[in-house]
């Protein structure tokens, strides 16, 4: 059996699966709870929240609920989500090469029912949730958390938020890749910042990445 000494460490929302459509199932969800006909308001709610309205505002003045019900909902559903293309290959692919954790900021429940419904709780040798950890990206703790439990001598981050993702694994020592925004992000990027943020390598697929990890690793940096 070979000897895993290279870790692939990766962000969650919108690096793994498109974020946008955690909102739209957890619109769809609130919908079930309250309409007869839930696609129609889904719908609508999704309009109102790409015209920028305050979506639960609004169902809580129409439907007479507690925004904090609404919330709830949202953060606690089961989602419907779906990998990017190409991240289950990629991983399974690599799987006898890598070892696989997730560094990602939000609620345990919420990004550990995100982890579930894409399939990869069990891939995965570290997981560190904000929530979990009492720290936020970028700080040390929630890198050094994946370097004890992984064990690892080459470690490659792979993320999409320039604000908080490389900054922290690149003191480290770690390799980072940015994925490209192909336009449904959440967190809109901004590659004019500081030197220090800018991942080392920008890609703009997932293919790209699984080409890019396949190469001989001693040529990755
Ligand atoms: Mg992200």
């Amino acid at each position: 059996m070979t000897t895993k000494v290279k870790a692939l460490v990766l962000d969650l929302d919108d690096t793994l699966y498109a974020e946008i459509k955690y909102l739209q199932s957890a619109y769809h969800f609130i919908a079930a709870q309250i309409s007869a006909q839930p696609q129609q308001l889904s719908a609508k709610m999704l309009a109102e929240y790409y015209a920028g309205e305050n979506v639960f505002e609004n169902i809580s003045r129409v439907y007479q609920l507690d925004k904090a019900k609404l919330l709830d909902w949202y953060r606690f559903h089961k989602p419907d989500i779906t990998l990017f293309q190409d991240v289950a290959e990629t991983l399974n692919h690599l799987a006898t090469e890598y070892k696989y954790a997730v560094i990602t900021d939000g609620r345990s429940e919420t990004q550990r029912n995100k982890l579930q419904a894409l399939g990869l709780t069990d891939l995965l040798s570290s997981i560190v949730i904000s929530e979990e950890i009492g720290s936020e990206k970028p700080s040390t703790a929630n890198y050094e958390k994946v370097m004890r439990d992984l064990q690892c001598e080459q470690y490659i981050y792979v993320g999409d938020n320039l604000k908080k993702d490389f900054v922290t694994a690149k003191c480290l020592g770690w390799t980072t890749i940015c994925l490209k925004d192909q336009g449904q992000n959440i967190h809109k990027q901004n590659f004019s910042i500081a030197e220090e943020y800018q991942a080392d390598h920008c890609l703009n697929s997932w293919q790209e990445i699984r080409n890019f990890l396949s190469i001989d690793s001693n040529k990755i940096k």
